[in-house]
Order: C-alpha cells, then structure tokens, then sequence
C-alpha cells in the first residue's frame, strides 16, 4: 500500500492551473467554513469534481491545520477508482466522497462539516424541517442510519440518503445528517455548496430560537 502511495504525486504537484484554481477555492471554502462555525476542529472535508478528478482537503485539516490550509495541501486523484485512499493525508472521510461523485453524475462539489447549529438536531436524532423562505429549496434534511465512522456501510448510507433526489443537486444541493456526526451536502458546485450548508445552518438556529418564543 506504501508503494501505491508512493506513486500518487505528492498533494500539489498534480495540479495544474484548473487545478490550482480549485485547490485556491477549497482552501477559502475551508477558511470561511470554520470562521462562520460552519465547522470545527475535530473535523470535516471539503472536494471538488473536474471531470474524472476529486480534489479534497487533507487528513486533519481541522485539528492539525486549523483550517489555515494551503492550495499545496489539496488532494487529487482519480474518482472511478480507489487509489486515491492509498494516500497518507487522504481523509478517512473521503471514501463518502468518491461514493457520491460515482453515484450522483450532477455532483460537483461535497462538503462534509460539524455546523455548530446543526450539531444539536444529529445529537438528538432529529431531521431539520426548512422553517426560512430561503431553504425551502432543500426539503427536509432527514438523518441517515447510523454507521462506523470512516466505514463503507456510513458512505452507502449517505448515498442511499439522497438517492432519488438528484433534481435538489442540479437546483443547487442536497443534504443528509449524520447521527452523532455532522452533515453532509452535495451541490452542483462549490459556492452553491457552501451556501447550502450555511443556510441549512442558520435554519437550524432559527428553529431552536423560535422555540424560545414561544414559551
Ligand atoms: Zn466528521
């Protein structure tokens, strides 16, 4: 496995221009994530699909890097097979990723996080109901059955989550929760990604402050 890992070019030195431009764009999205508590430390990841190629933020962004992450940190390799999990700094997470990308063709982008908001309704094994104008668009964010983390059976769940919902990815983005864990939206593209993620966030708030309204 070392070997094969050896061979993958170091995280950076296969990007090329389109290539740097994305790995500039996930290192913002990660910065923006965690500053907007949108993530956290213990976790998260971020990728983009070009053509046949994932890019994804490393291993311990969160915790070892703060997300104060560098376009050279940036992952790439190939989505139809696993050689990419062979690489040393390649998320855990990662293989949710490739499972979407391989599934859901209108994918563009994944974002995996910890919203700070959001985290409540996973710890309490409750769907978030779209209560803004603004998430309407994205229905009901139902939770997945729980999983090991870093497991085949969790990304096989995500899949199933969204699966028959392509039109959200194609409007703009689907999500699904993680007991326990966190969130994880797919969209047509990066920024629409994040934007969901971050409505979806403010949605959650929204919800549990209402609840102080009326009592
Ligand atoms: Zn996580």
């Amino acid at each position: 496995m070392i070997a094969d890992a050896e061979k993958l070019a170091p995280p950076g030195e296969s990007v090329g221009n389109a290539g740097q431009a994305i790995a500039e764009q996930i290192v913002y999205v990660g910065r923006t994530m965690f500053e907007q508590r949108l993530t956290d430390f213990a976790g998260g990841n971020i990728s983009v699909r070009d053509g046949d190629t994932i890019y994804i933020s490393p291993r311990y962004a969160g915790s070892k890097q703060h997300w104060k992450l560098e376009p050279s940190d940036i992952l790439s390799g190939a989505i139809a097979n696993d050689d990419i999990l062979a690489h040393p700094r390649f998320s855990r997470e990662g293989k949710m990723h490739l499972a979407v990308y391989r599934t859901f063709p209108d994918a563009g982008a994944i974002i995996h996080a910890h919203p700070f908001h959001i985290l409540p309704f996973v710890v309490a094994n409750r769907p978030i109901e779209p209560v803004l104008e603004a998430t309407q668009k994205f229905g009901v964010t139902e939770l997945v059955p729980a999983a090991p983390a870093h497991s085949d059976a969790l990304a096989h769940n995500v899949v199933e989550g969204m699966r028959g919902k392509d039109d959200r990815i194609r409007k703009q983005a689907v999500a699904v929760l993680i007991p326990y864990r966190g969130i994880v939206v797919a969209g047509k593209d990066l920024y629409n990604t994040l934007d969901a993620l971050e409505r979806i966030d403010w949605n959650a708030w929204c919800i549990l402050a209402a609840k102080q309204l009326t009592s």
